[in-house]
């Protein structure tokens, strides 16, 4: 035998056993996106390398080190994406389309990060993102937060809570990057060796530290929330008026600074603690200056995105009930002539009852065999297709799981059956 070929590390395949968990979530989360009158958008994989490095910021986490990025074989600089904000700011200018008016979008799809693969934390994980444009109140970063929570509601997620904090404007955070990069400077032994790099170029990144030995000389830094400038604060008072008035729960988190570069004023996560140190859910937050940053016209933009991966690990209790529990069947076709109407049978199903399972037969065994496959597969009857059967235009319903008689009725109303029996 020859060497067993596997998945690159951090990267996760999709299980038969958890595609309904999974469907279940997404269909979730798209509901209440498209019913709250938002788009789904989408954008390529790759992007010109510049597209991230420039909105994330040169400085972070992600753009130091987490990267995909190679040279195409043109010689650009192209990159795997590692997050979905750049490449939707990307599309609304290069199709202009904040011109015409509020943008509310989503998107989905598989981001990559070379980080330490753990539990909640992969290399290749999937995001639903949402992104707004050209609203500036506060009561759109409301509706952003309204919408997760009713996700959560819906997904059934209780043990989740809400961080919220601002990052006042880039002029009233500049003074204050001063001040912290004076006490940091004043506190210089105590910092790890990322923090002493980014001491002088972006002193707010320590705040976001993970490592525990920097926690208190963390908790004791000037907060940005007591420098905010008088507009920022204003925002900030109004997005916890209608957080209130929507009795939303949260907590001000003063050491939330998020792990990019291009947030300004409201910044959120919301965290479970059943996930460890990988808690963080969903994070976003305002980013008003970034479209003007990568080339086009101001416009205000908000948004977030959220981890589909952790959702499911959340979720994984509460499975059976977000799942809609479909009735399933499995067809047992006997002899040449039963396997070819069996099929006609089940794509008229299909098409009539799209709600149900309905699985073919396809081993073309004995019934012995075939209803065995039948109770294996977890249907809950078997619609049992013989010559005979065929020749009275006759088919029988057999239930597998529950007690209850078999039924042999007529094949023109196995439709109507179906639809009222069961
Ligand atoms: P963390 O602090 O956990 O590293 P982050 O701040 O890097 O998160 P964002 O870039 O804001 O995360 O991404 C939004 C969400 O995407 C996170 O809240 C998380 O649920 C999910 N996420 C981020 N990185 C990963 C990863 N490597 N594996 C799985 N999910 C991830
Ligand atoms: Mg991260």
């Amino acid at each position: 035998m020859s060497k067993k070929i596997q998945a690159i590390r951090g990267m996760n395949d999709l299980l038969p056993k958890d595609s309904d968990l999974w469907l279940a979530i997404e269909k979730i989360i798209n509901e209440v996106l498209i019913s709250y009158g938002y788009k789904n958008v989408r954008t390529p994989i790759v992007e010109n390398t510049e597209t991230f490095s420039r909105a994330i910021g040169e400085v972070t986490d992600i753009v130091e080190k987490e990267m995909y990025t190679w040279k195409d074989l043109g010689g650009e600089s192209i990159t795997l994406r590692p997050e979905g904000t750049a490449g939707i700011v990307r599309m609304m200018i290069e199709h202009n389309l904040p011109r015409e008016g509020i943008q509310r979008v989503f998107y989905q799809g598989p981001m990559f990060r070379h980080e330490r693969p753990q539990k909640g934390r992969y290399r290749q994980f999937y995001q639903v993102g949402v992104e707004v444009f050209g609203a500036s109140d506060a009561k759109i970063d409301a509706e952003l937060i309204d919408m997760t929570a009713l996700i959560w509601k819906k997904i059934g997620l209780n043990n989740v809570s809400l961080e919220i904090n601002s990052l006042g404007s880039s002029g009233s955070r500049s003074s204050y990057r001063e001040l912290l990069k004076s006490y940091f400077n004043d506190n210089k032994l105590q910092l790890d060796e990322d923090s002493l790099r980014r001491l002088n170029t972006n002193p707010l990144r320590i705040l976001d530290s993970k490592n525990m030995e920097m926690a208190t000389l963390i908790a004791e830094a000037p907060k940005m929330i007591d420098y905010l400038d008088d507009e920022s604060e204003q925002h900030f008072l109004e997005f916890k008026e209608y957080l209130d008035n929507l009795a939303i729960q949260y907590t001000i988190n003063p050491r939330l600074v998020r792990g990019l570069d291009y947030y300004n004023r409201t910044v959120f996560e919301w965290i479970s603690d059943d996930l460890g140190s990988q808690g963080t859910i969903c994070g976003g937050g305002r980013y008003d200056g970034l479209v003007e940053k990568m080339g086009g016209n101001p416009v205000p933009a908000t948004g977030f995105a959220m981890g589909i991966e952790r959702l499911v690990l959340l979720a994984k209790e509460q499975s059976e009930k977000i799942q809609q529990q479909k009735l399933s069947l499995y067809f047992v076709a006997l002899g040449q002539s039963a396997q070819k109407a069996s099929m006609k049978i089940s794509r008229d199903v299909h098409l009539a009852l799209p709600d149900i399972v309905l699985t073919n037969d396809i081993t073309l065994g004995s019934l012995k065999s075939q209803m065995k496959k039948a109770d294996k597969s977890g249907a809950d009857y078997a619609l049992i297709l013989g010559e005979e059967e065929l020749k009275s235009k006759k088919i029988t319903i057999k239930p597998l799981l529950g007690q209850g008689e078999q039924q042999l009725i007529s094949l023109e109303g196995i439709i109507q059956h179906l639809r009222e029996n069961l």
